[in-house]
């Protein structure tokens, strides 16, 4: 059987880690992962890096010479995907499939919001991030203000967390004093799933002084100006905008026609979409849940359990529910902790755990073992 995974990041990462562990190196199992990137990066670590936590290079994953030897890694970017077929057209050349994984992520569309190639800078992509450390370190004070400009966008606490993050970085260089922060979101709570993780964000930005804008969204920049417009018709100036950009699914997805008013529809038990064989994972599926990491490795769990499922000539294992935590700094180095758990129909369940030092252990735990299992070749390196 020859499963082919599209995109290494959290939902391709994991389903090849668990075929693996199940069915890895077995004869007449071939595992191939396509990612058009030479190493990985995990969102969080974006925040880590903007708040001066941890450098690139200790964040930085190559694939090619630290996932497990049983995985065929191809660097390589996906043009063509032939749902009826199983067959992957890529700048690699073509790939036929048994059992085809889709899980190349969210696009972030920058140009959705006009201005903000050109006036502000995003944060989630590793350029991105990038360059917005570099205009944090030359910045000299003024309005700061970050702004999500669409939904649904990936990790529901990253806007905040990051604002923090910033807020952090202008206190380390002194220029907190002559700055003013805003956030500007467009849902009624910073953390819309989390009442209480919103209430502890809310109650840090009240004691930093930073602005907080509700059911605000950012509809455009004016470079020449430097002012937000947003989608209430007003205007905000700024010094430095931070964007969190319109998502969509990936060109590429669209044009195989996987998508159903933007996102890719599966059924939610198996996470297969509509063509055999065929499933998708992660933040470009539509099954109801925000767009984050821990949901990504609950769904290719699911997917994972499939395949193994189809190999072994078994029926489907009926699924439990399966539960994953995101981190939120809110400064200071306190961590919150925000449990989800994801049931199989696609209902999800949140619990808040306040900033402990427990949670902060869990929170460097749950990395490493997830860097230990998905680069297995690394881990003499760290
Ligand atoms: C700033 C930030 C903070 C975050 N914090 C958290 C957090 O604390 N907890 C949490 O759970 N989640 C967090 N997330 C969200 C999390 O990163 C995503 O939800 C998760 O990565 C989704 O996994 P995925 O597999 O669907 O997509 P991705 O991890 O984005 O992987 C998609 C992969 O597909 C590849 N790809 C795309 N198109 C092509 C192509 N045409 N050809 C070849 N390869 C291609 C990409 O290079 C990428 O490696 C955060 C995200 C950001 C941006």
């Amino acid at each position: 059987m020859r499963i082919v995974i599209l995109g290494a990041g959290f939902g391709g990462l994991e389903v090849a880690t668990r075929l693996v562990d199940a069915i890895g190196g077995q004869s007449g199992v071939e595992i191939v992962l396509i990612d058009r990137s030479e190493a990985f990066v995990a969102g969080a670590d974006h925040i880590d890096f903007l708040a001066g936590r941890a450098s690139l290079a200790d964040v930085r994953h190559p694939f090619a010479e630290s996932i497990d030897p049983r995985v065929r890694f191809v660097h390589s970017d996906v043009h063509r995907i032939d749902v009826a077929h199983r067959l992957v057209e890529t700048t690699e050349g073509s790939f036929e499939a048994d059992v085809l994984v889709v899980a190349l992520g969210a696009e972030l569309d920058v140009a959705a919001t006009p201005g903000l190639a050109e006036a502000g800078h995003e944060f989630y992509s590793v350029p991105g991030v990038l360059a917005a450390r570099r205009a944090l370190d030359a910045f000299e004070g003024g309005q700061v203000v970050i702004g999500v400009c669409g939904t649904p966008y990936k990790c529901p606490p990253a806007p905040a967390a990051a604002t923090l993050a910033i807020h952090d970085v202008l206190v380390q260089r002194r220029v907190a004093k002559r700055t003013e922060v805003t956030l500007v979101m467009p849902t009624a709570r910073p953390i819309p799933p989390s009442p209480d993780a919103s209430d502890a964000v809310l109650a840090a930005f009240d004691h930093l002084a930073i602005t907080w804008r509700p059911e605000t969204g950012i509809e455009r920049l004016d470079p020449a100006r430097r002012v937000a417009m947003t989608t209430g018709g007003d205007e905000i100036p700024f010094e430095l905008f931070f964007g969190v950009p319109v998502h969509r699914a990936p060109d590429v997805v669209i044009a195989a026609g996987l998508c159903t008013d933007g996102w890719v529809r599966v059924d939610p038990a198996t996470m297969e979409t509509a063509h055999s064989g065929v499933y998708a994972v992660g933040d470009l599926v539509d099954i109801g849940a925000p767009k984050a990491g821990v949901f990504a490795l609950a769904q290719a769990a699911v997917v994972a359990a499939s395949v193994v499922a189809r190999f072994r000539g078994e029926v489907d294992p009926v699924r439990g529910s399966d539960t994953g935590v995101c981190y939120l700094d809110i400064g200071r180095g306190r961590t919150n902790a925000i449990e989800v758990t994801f049931e199989p129909g696609g209902a999800t369940n949140v619990v808040w755990h306040g900033p402990s030092p427990a949670v902060t252990e869990a929170k460097a735990r749950d990395a490493l073992d997830r860097v230990r299992r998905w680069f297995p070749r690394e881990i003499g390196d760290r």
